[in-house]
């Protein structure tokens, strides 16, 4: 029976966050995976340039418990490193580590950060995807130690310990890889192809202060006061949909790893240790108002194209607010669809190419780009 860890830890006092990790360890006995001979990645959500206290990123008080945890345990080898939204290029690893907190982190720690650009292709035996390209410090990794942030997602729902993984691929390959699966279906598969091809992984959830709405970037804070552990990340995900509050049949990673038995289907099938009581404490999460209105696997397959063109005109697309758009070209560079385009400093949306991926949404640092849906199906 998996395991997933749970403790209640109300605020980012580094204290209390060093007993909740400690107990973490503890509850799990992960002090029998860590030898100093281990390079160990420690990979934080750092989807963008903003300050911890936005509840974004993950908070680097977690991180810096994490590291100093498996240092006590005679860890040697340790890096943080991430690949955000964007281009991967050592300048704007610089500054995200220092927005982010992660640069303080390295220098009270000793632990390293990458600010190399390299990537290596690794091989799984996924269902959609075999082969990626990841970042080198997670190619050449022991031990991953994945602390992701909960947050709800505009495009899977929730952001959580597989989708954190997706920060392994380099920056604007990730648009590439959403080009290649326009589908959500198709997307989510590719995800938990990814995840079963990198190496050994810890996970941990940051749910001090979490995300609602129009996640990852866009919605608003949520104070949970919670943080989780496991090294099974698909069954710490069915725990993080309770936490959200949101059926796992909705969150298309949770219900394909399921369905492929590499999930139970009920937390009673998951030994959660600690204060699993405290679990659904914060309530249900508001959902990203990007939910879709998509009633074509209701019709026989050969109908699904055309049902599909029509409800295409009622499914949720990215608006851009001309009044508060800068025109940075952050979204044109992130749309894979390359739809968007900036004219007199302001961007505008090819809506006939858009595959309401949403990573326009994702990436605009002034929360410019608004999510429209048709009145009758507002949630
Ligand atoms: S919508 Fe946002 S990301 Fe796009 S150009 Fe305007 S400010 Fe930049
Ligand atoms: S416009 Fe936005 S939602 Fe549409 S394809 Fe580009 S990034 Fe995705």
């Amino acid at each position: 029976m998996p395991q997933v860890s749970v403790y209640k830890t109300e605020s980012y006092d580094p204290a209390r966050m060093q007993t909740a990790v400690h107990a973490h360890f503890a509850a799990l006995d992960l002090g029998r995976m860590i030898r100093p001979d281990l390079k160990i990645v420690v990979k934080p959500n750092l989807i963008m340039k903003r300050r911890p206290e936005d509840a974004v990123t993950t908070h680097p008080v977690l991180v810096e418990a994490v590291i100093r945890q498996l240092q006590a345990l005679g860890a040697q080898d340790i890096t943080i490193a991430e690949s955000a939204g964007g281009p991967y290029a050592e300048p704007l690893l610089r500054s995200l580590y220092e927005t982010c907190g992660m640069a303080q982190v390295a220098q009270r720690t000793g632990a390293a950060l990458n600010f190399g650009t390299g990537s290596r292709q690794i091989e799984g035996n996924g269902q959609v995807t075999r082969r990626f390209t990841v970042i080198d410090p997670i190619a050449g990794a022991d031990l991953v130690l994945n602390i992701c942030k909960l947050k709800t997602h505009c495009m899977t729902v929730l952001s959580g310990a597989v989708k954190n993984l997706f920060g392994c691929v380099p920056g604007l390959m990730k648009p590439e890889l959403h080009m290649r699966y326009p589908e959500k279906e198709d997307f989510c598969q590719m995800l938990l192809d990814l995840s079963a091809a990198l190496p050994p992984v810890i996970s941990f959830v940051d749910a001090v202060e979490a995300m609602e709405g129009d996640g990852p970037t866009g919605g608003s804070k949520k104070q949970v006061g919670l943080t989780l552990c496991s090294c099974d990340r698909y069954a710490l995900d069915l725990v993080n949909a309770a936490v959200l509050g949101i059926d796992p049949s909705q969150i298309v990673t949770v219900r394909r790893s399921i369905e492929q038995g590499l999930c139970p289907g009920s937390l009673e099938q998951i030994d959660l240790l600690g204060d699993r009581d405290a679990l659904t404490q914060a309530g249900p999460f508001c959902r990203p108002r990007s939910k879709q209105t998509d009633f074509s696997s209701q019709f026989p397959a050969p109908l699904r194209p055309a049902v599909k063109k029509v409800t295409r005109f009622i499914q949720p697309k990215p608006a851009i607010r001309q009044r508060r758009c800068v025109g940075c070209g952050k979204c044109a560079e992130s749309c894979p669809a390359h739809t968007i385009r900036i004219e007199a400093c302001k961007a505008r949306i090819n809506y006939q190419s858009c595959i309401r991926c949403f990573c326009c949404h994702e990436m605009c640092p002034v929360q410019a780009i608004d999510i429209r849906r048709l009145g009758i199906f507002d949630l």
